[in-house]
């Protein structure tokens, strides 16, 4: 998808700080951090959320979510949150699936 910011970065076009790179995802640290860390995994196919990545292809969506945890691991958390922003009212704002791993700090419950 030409127009996707995070199909040029799994195309390496544009830089980004990458901490994890396999055939199914791609990790790399959030441009503007909301946390201690915070790091975008993201499936190497575009799908516009997690739902139709899952439903198109459930051996990324599976792959994303385990790269979760390695990456959070790598990263030295043990305890981290996992957020899918579906729709822009949720806060999507980059149409490619991707989780965000954010932890390093007390996060709170619920969300704002
Ligand atoms: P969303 O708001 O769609 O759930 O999350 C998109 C995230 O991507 C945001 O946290 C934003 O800071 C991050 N982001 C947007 N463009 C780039 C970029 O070019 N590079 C990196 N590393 N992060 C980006
Ligand atoms: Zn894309």
């Amino acid at each position: 998808m030409p127009d996707c910011i995070f199909c040029v970065i799994v195309s390496g076009e544009i830089p980004a700080n990458i901490v994890l790179r396999t055939p199914e995802v791609v990790a790399f640290t959030d441009l503007d951090p909301k946390a201690p860390t915070h790091i975008l995994v993201i499936p190497t196919e575009h799908h516009e959320n997690a739902a139709s990545l899952a439903v198109a292809n459930p051996v990324q969506a599976a792959a994303v979510l385990a790269a979760t945890e390695q990456v959070a691991t790598e990263a030295g958390l043990s305890d981290y949150r996992i957020v899918f922003n579906t729709g822009a009212e949720a806060g999507q704002s980059v149409f490619h699936a991707h989780a965000h791993v954010l932890g390093g700090r007390n996060l709170g419950w619920p969300p704002g």
